[in-house]
């Protein structure tokens, strides 16, 4: 059975969780200065160091554009570059103005209405990335979480002070004489890991489960997150544990969602995920 496209309805849930190990040292910075350094390294509520859900995805995406410019037509999936004349952003601006004026000429913009104009819009219109990885107007299918460390005292124990260059915000040279410091979680002999979870909802067979294979793909082959990517810190990497890389769990059909809902089982049964990406 094909997968009708959008959020309403919950047909399958998949998800993956896996460990990333680090591999080169990581910046994430949390923004603000404190006593011992310019620009500390980003922590949770209870002082564990994390890889924000929202710099993984970032780097992901990222990472997946810069594939598909060169191959995507090659593999079957289309991705719009953020300067094309025609780019999703563009589409959805242009959507949504549209929208808006019948709204006000017919008073019919109930939400309901809406949301389903929205969804066949994104359905028709959107990359295939921006579907599964949602734009401006559609909202994402996949949902990646905060990475916290596997062990926290030993992530803790990894982070180091860096000095950088100072950098002049008007000309954007570096400043001569300033002083910068950041920090850093270095891994440097040490393994250290963080535990990935990425949920993916109502996954097509077709462009959602190749474009996921090839993110999984990436992660096992090791991306760059966080700040000075282009310098080579922050590179990530899926860890293969007990001859697998992540373990899959959810429901693949409705059908098995409500077998499981009336039996009072777990909605989360371990279930097959096919890694293969067909050209
Ligand atoms: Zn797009």
């Amino acid at each position: 059975m094909s997968i009708p496209f959008g959020h309403q309805q919950l047909h399958n849930r998949y998800c993956f969780e896996g460990k990333l190990e680090l591999v080169t040292a990581l910046r994430i910075s949390s923004g603000r200065a404190s006593d011992e350094t310019d620009a500390p390294f980003i922590r949770a509520f209870d002082g564990a160091p994390y890889i924000p859900g929202s710099s993984l995805r970032g780097a992901i995406r990222s990472e997946v554009e810069r594939v598909l410019a060169s191959m995507g037509k090659e593999v079957g999936l289309i991705s719009c570059t953020l300067f094309e004349k025609d780019a999703c952003a563009e589409k959805a601006r242009k959507f949504l103005q549209k929208i808006e004026t019948e709204k006000v000429k017919k008073d019919a913009g109930s939400n309901k209405q809406k949301n389903e104009l929205t969804a066949e819009f994104a359905k028709l219109e959107l990359c295939d990335v921006c579907k599964l990885l949602g734009s401006t107007v559609y909202a994402s299918r996949l949902v990646i979480e905060d990475a916290l460390p596997v062990d926290v005292a030993i992530a803790r124990n990894h982070i180091r002070i860096r000095d950088g260059v100072g950098i002049d915000r008007d000309t954007g040279s570096a400043k001569d004489g300033a002083k910068f410091d950041y920090e850093v979680i270095d891994p440097i002999n040490s393994s250290i890991t963080f535990l990935f979870k990425m949920t993916a909802e109502n996954v097509t067979d077709d462009s959602d489960r190749k474009l996921i294979n090839l993110i999984l793909g990436l992660l096992k082959h090791g991306l760059h997150v966080g700040g000075k990517r282009t310098g080579g810190l922050g590179k990530i990497k899926l860890k293969e544990t007990d001859n697998a890389f992540y373990k899959v769990s959810g429901f693949e059909n409705s059908t098995s969602l409500w077998k499981a809902i009336v039996n009072g089982e777990k909605i989360h049964n371990s279930i097959e995920w096919q890694e293969v990406i067909k050209c």
